[in-house]
This record gives C-alpha cells, structure tokens and sequence, in this order.
C-alpha cells in the first residue's frame, strides 16, 4: 500500500510545497520523499476504477504518497452543498496535484457541481483533453483521430450564475473575459508548439453571440499573430462539431469555450472507441488536477465493468507532470501492451479485435503482468516524454483600459398585462423617460417588438425596455436611478438592469434585432 501523505502541521495551513520531486524520471532519490498527491475515489464508477489505478501506480513503482479525501456524494448528503469540506480543500491546496475520480452532481436545488467548483476556484483555466484511436486495436470508424481538445475551464455558462426572473423566464449569464481568452488561447499555442502540433483550431459562436464568443474570436486571431510557425483557423462550432464527428482527422488542436469544448471532447471520445478511454488535465498556476473525461456512469456502478484507461491515462500525465516520466512511461507501455494482446473491457470489447472481454479488477491485472513490455502495434503511441504534460502560459502583456462612457440602459421588466401588447407598454413607459433618457426599443427574448413589432411574435411576461441618451450624449447613476424611480412609481416590476455603456467609443452592448 503507498504510505499517506498526510501530515497534520502541513495539512491544515494550505502551504504550498514543491510538487515535482526527483530528476531521474521515477521520483526517487536516496533523500526525497515520496510525492504528497491528493486522491479522491469519487462516486458510481469511481471508487472501482480508482483502486485499479492506484494498484497499477503501485506496481509499477510510482513514488507518491496519497492522501485520500471524501468527496462528493457522501458528502453532499452531510449537507455541505459544495460536496466537499474544509479538511480536502486543505489538502488539494498542500499537494497541488489532485488524482480524482468521478463524482455524481446531485440535481437538487442550492448543490453546486463540486467539479466545477473545483477547477475555478483552485484556477485550473486550462482542461486539456487528447483524444486519439488505437487503430488497429480497438474498433473506430476514424484510424487517424489525434486531437487535443484545449478547453477554457473558467467561464462561459459554467459561471453557474442563474436565475429565474419572471413567472416564464429563466437565464444563464454567459461571463467571458479577455484575460480568461488570452490565456486559454496563448496555452493553446504553447501547447502545440510544445508537442510538435501544427495547427490550432479555435471554435466558437460568434456569428451570433458577437459580444462574448466574438471576443473569444478576436482573441485567437490576435495571439495566433505571435505564433507564425502554426497554423491557426476557426470554425463555427455547429460545422466544426459535424466536421470533428465526420472527419476527425482533419483536426490537431482545438481551442474552445467551456461547453463547446465539454461537448466536443464526448463526441471524439465515443468515436474514437469509448469515453472510458479519454483522460483530461485541469491545469493551472497554483495546480493540477487530473481526471477521466467522463462521469461516474451511474448506470454501470457496482457490477465491476468499467473501464479504468480514463482515470489510468489521467495518471499517467499526472506521473509526468510531477517529474516520474519513467514510471509515467512504464504504465502507459503496459497499457498499451494490453490494449494491443485484446484484453479489452466490456466499453470496447469487440469479438474481432478482443480476445477476451473483462472486468476492471481483471484489466488492472492484466496492465500489472504487461509492466515492463514495449508495446508493437501501437509503439507510435508510447515513449513520448512530452506527452500531455504541462506547459507554463506566458504571463499576460498590461493592457491599458478603454475610455468607458455610460450612455443608457436596459431596464428589464417582468408584466403581464391585458393581450402583452407591446404598443400599451412603450405608451406608458415612454412617460417614464426623464434626465434625458428615452424609451428606444422593447425587446422581448431578445426580438425587437417596438416600434414595429410584429404581431406573430410569441411574447412572454420578459421584456427588455432600452433607454438612451437622448441626442448622442452620454448619462450618469444619477439619472438612470431617477428613471428607475419612475419605472417604480409607474408601477412596473423591474427584475434586472443592465448599464449601457462604450468603451473607446464602441458600443459594449448588443445593438439591433435579435441580438
Ligand atoms: P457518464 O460519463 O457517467 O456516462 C455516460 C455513458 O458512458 C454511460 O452509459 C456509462 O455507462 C458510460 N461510461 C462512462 N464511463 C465509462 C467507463 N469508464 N467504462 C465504461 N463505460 C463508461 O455521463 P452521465 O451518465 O451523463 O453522468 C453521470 C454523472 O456523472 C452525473 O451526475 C454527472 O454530473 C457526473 N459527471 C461527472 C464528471 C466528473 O466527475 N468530472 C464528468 C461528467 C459527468
């Protein structure tokens, strides 16, 4: 059994300590302890597959100490709603080198996903994710799929910042901000060039969220300037998903948004032969946590078939990313030794490539009796020491902030009155336009239904009422709370406001139907 890292001084203060340890490439030195790693065994699948991994780490001679915290389900059901407690966040922040397995978010109410609370707090910004087949090994419609899936792990919708506003409506605010895209897309580019990639494929939505994916774009386009030795593209995301499916060779490094880039990494993980295949490092300055790209398969859980090559792959970077490539090495041959004899877990198992279907605790077994062989068939697979691991992004250039100027705003309102005429709304709102703000448009989700609305437009009790500086000038606090005031003493219901505002003169907020 690996010796615990635990050690109560340094447990309970959060220090940092160095998490790279030994130079030789396995971690031991006659003076260096083992290295202190945090472990979770998660939820569902995750406690089966965990103990595969960890026994293979051990076999193969890893030199870590785990400290193992409870996470997730159990805890969730103590009523902590983050799903993790002051002693294992103390712990992640000691290590800073997390190994978790998949934990299971609850559905109910007021329970944050401690996955995502995980990656933004401890600002893990980068979540790499190599997808690649084992052709001829493992059956795959795609033989040449070799893709990075680079994903921004901050932002996006996973801001979790949600609310129901009216009796019909609900929004997800989608927070994307230039730092969060430099840095993403700047470690795109070191990353490929760091691991001999050609190209880096960023994807977005910016045809029609022009004010946050368009930032993303712009992004991209600026950074890729630096790097003239890459090749640097973008793509729809819609097209580029039903690109990635039909024909996944074409791609090498993609950078994307936090959704995208999570629903991109499902579908070139399935087509490559299965999503227990797939690992995933969340990476950032003060930390790394490494995963299995999929969940904790509920639906499996318990009858010992999982299969543990996710979390296993994940520990592999992991053994790089703390300076013990040879073991990294040694487990990953052994992997793909195993890969290649057939001896394939139920996920993958296919009569005329397997030659024999089995369990995890088997599979675990079988990589152990491999350790040491050199795979053949999928040798161009192994003995990349560079592999996966971590790059340092470079730090961000100051930028100097824009000139911003207040020139209205959105004054967002929750009614339902008589038919939802728009007409008898912008009547008595336009009474309310006072300090020289007046009533511009009303939108409702987002269609402009004044002036000349049409009728077939379908109208919830939501409406965005836009307010402007009358004649081009600008506006302060002060008379936009006057016209709230009087949107109040008219009796309406504003549920949200949003400040309009230029910055360096162009406008910072959507402009224009359907917007
Ligand atoms: P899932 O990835 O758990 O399962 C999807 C399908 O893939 C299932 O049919 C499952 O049996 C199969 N599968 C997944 N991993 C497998 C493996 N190692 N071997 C064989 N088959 C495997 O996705 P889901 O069902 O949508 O989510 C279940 C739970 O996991 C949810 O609570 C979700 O929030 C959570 N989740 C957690 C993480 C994480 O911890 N990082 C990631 C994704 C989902």
């Amino acid at each position: 059994m690996f010796r615990s890292s635990t050690s109560p001084s340094s447990a309970d203060n959060g220090d940092a300590t160095p998490n790279t340890r030994g130079h030789d490439g396995t971690g031991r030195t006659a003076d260096t302890a083992p290295t202190p790693i945090t472990v979770a065994y998660g939820d569902g699948i995750g406690p089966e597959i965990m103990a595969a991994t960890l026994q293979i780490l051990e076999a193969a001679g890893a030199h870590i100490a785990p400290d193992i915290i409870d996470v997730g389900a159990d805890v969730y059901a103590r009523g902590i709603a983050g799903g993790i407690s002051d002693a294992a966040w103390a712990s992640i922040r000691r290590t800073k080198v997390f190994l978790k397995a998949p934990i299971t978010t609850p559905q109910a109410k007021g329970v944050k996903s401690l996955n995502v609370t995980l990656r933004k707090t401890l600002g893990l910004f980068a979540n790499v994710r190599p997808v690649q087949t084992y052709d001829p090994c493992v059956p795959s419609g795609h033989p040449k799929l070799d893709v990075v899936i680079i994903r921004e792990n901050e932002e996006g919708l996973y801001a979790g910042i949600e609310h129901r506003q009216t009796a019909e409506v609900t929004q997800c605010l989608k927070l994307i901000s230039r730092p969060g895209c430099e840095r993403i897309v700047r470690y795109a580019f070191e990353y490929a060039r760091a691991h001999g990639r050609r190209r880096v494929t960023c994807m977005s939505k910016d045809n029609i969220m022009k004010i946050t994916d368009g930032m993303f774009h712009r992004v991209f386009d600026e950074v890729a300037a630096e790097y003239p030795d890459i090749t640097a593209d973008h793509s729809i995301i819609d097209i580029g998903a039903g690109r990635l499916a039909a024909h996944p060779s074409r791609f090498d490094v993609i950078v994307t948004g936090n959704l995208y880039g999570d629903i991109l990494s499902d579908i070139a993980a399935e087509i490559s032969g299965s999503v227990g295949l797939c690992p995933s490092a969340n990476l950032g300055e003060a930390g790394a946590m490494f995963e299995a790209i999929h969940g904790s398969a509920p639906d499996i859980a318990g009858y010992g078939i999982a299969n543990p090559s996710g979390l296993l792959l994940a520990a592999v970077t992991m053994l790089r990313h703390i300076g013990q490539t040879a073991v990294a090495e040694r487990v990953h041959g052994a992997w793909l030794a195993t890969i290649e004899d057939g001896i394939h877990p139920a996920d993958i198992y296919d009569p005329e490539h397997s030659t024999a279907k089995v369990g995890t605790r088997e599979f675990a077994a079988a990589v152990i009796e491999r350790l040491g062989r050199t795979p053949v068939a999928l040798a161009h697979l192994a003995g990349d020491p560079a592999r996966n691991t971590a790059v340092s992004p470079r730090p961000l250039a100051p930028r100097p902030r824009p000139t911003k100027q207040m020139v209205g705003m959105d004054v967002f309102l929750d009614w339902d009155e008589g038919e939802r005429d728009p007409n008898a709304l912008a009547e008595t709102l336009a009474r309310c336009g006072t300090h020289g703000l007046s009533l511009q448009m009303i939108t409702n989700r987002g269609v402009v239904v004044w002036p000349n609305g049409k009728p077939e437009t379908q109208r919830t009790d939501h409406w965005r009422c836009r307010f402007m500086a009358e004649g081009d000038t600008t506006t302060d606090h002060q008379a936009l709370v006057a016209l709230l005031e009087s949107v109040r003493l008219a009796g309406f219901d504003f549920i949200k406001t949003e400040t309009l505002c230029t910055f360096d003169g162009a406008p910072g907020f959507s402009v224009g139907q359907g917007q």
